[in-house]
């Protein structure tokens, strides 16, 4: 039993904590090219969480991992052919938010970290949104976002979606759910408008359009080590952060 993971714990050491900061993992349910599980999102970010949170409790940081919510937005993964996908709307995955933060705040757990491990997952206006009626401080990590400045070092050619990145993680920490020689390329489809394939201007893409077996991203370069350097870099930066926040007063100018 993992005092830091909330499912593994019973009410006699919970309750004998002062817990300082709770991190709620957010996955998906969607195909990854042909080669990965429904599930890569949700076992990536719990994987990153569960290591982030041993590393700054062993610190002394009393930082709590709540379950993973395993569903993401995927409106745009429904007209894929055979697909599966499980959706849930931006609304509702903010009145999910909502709900969960509430039920912490009434139990005096004062900051929470929302860490997101699918694209589609757009967490920040509920930060907005609960800014002045919620006394809880709350911050967004996307988990793909905290280390693109050391990818050119490990990566030869990182893209988006069941990509070279995520197939390094899966081949690194669910090696036995990853089917590398099942890839495919995955080359992206551009879209008759110039403006959007260069970014500004940006849609919600119809996935059974965009990609040919919705992988974005060539993963044939893929390997656990490369996985494995990458959670390194993770695992270093999140879980200082974690211990930094766990350790910060929140006085009248916090977190300033
Ligand atoms: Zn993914």
């Amino acid at each position: 039993m993992r005092p830091y993971i909330l499912a593994e714990q019973n009410h006699a050491i919970l309750r004998a904590e002062r817990w300082e900061v709770a991190v709620l993992p957010f996955g998906a349910t969607e195909p990854h090219n042909l080669h990965m599980p429904y599930g890569t999102d949700t076992l990536q970010v719990e994987e990153i969480g569960r290591r982030c949170c041993e590393k700054a409790y062993a610190a002394g940081a009393r930082v709590l991992l709540l379950p993973v919510v395993p569903f993401g937005v995927n409106t745009n993964h429904l007209q894929i052919p055979g697909g599966l996908a499980l959706s849930v709307n931006p609304s509702t995955l903010l009145k999910l938010v909502t709900d969960l933060v509430d039920s912490l705040e009434r139990q005096g757990l004062r900051k929470l970290v929302l860490l997101n491990g699918h694209g589609g997952n757009e967490l920040k206006p509920i930060t907005r949104e609960l800014h002045h009626t919620s006394k809880m401080f709350l911050c967004v990590c996307d988990w793909y976002r905290m280390a693109a400045d050391v990818y050119p070092q490990i990566f030869d050619k990182p893209g988006e979606h069941a990509d070279e990145v995520e197939t390094s993680l899966g081949q690194a920490y669910f090696s036995e759910l990853v089917n590398p020689e099942l890839a495919d390329d995955g080359a992206a489809t551009p879209t008759r408008f110039e403006a959007i394939n260069r970014g500004w201007v940006s849609i919600t893409r119809p996935w059974h359009l965009a990609t040919k077996n919705t992988g974005l991203g060539d993963p044939r370069a893929a390997s656990a080590d490369k996985g494995r350097q990458l959670m390194q870099v993770l695992v270093e930066r999140f879980s200082e952060f974690l211990i930094e926040l766990a350790n910060a007063e929140m006085d009248a100018t916090f977190p300033y």
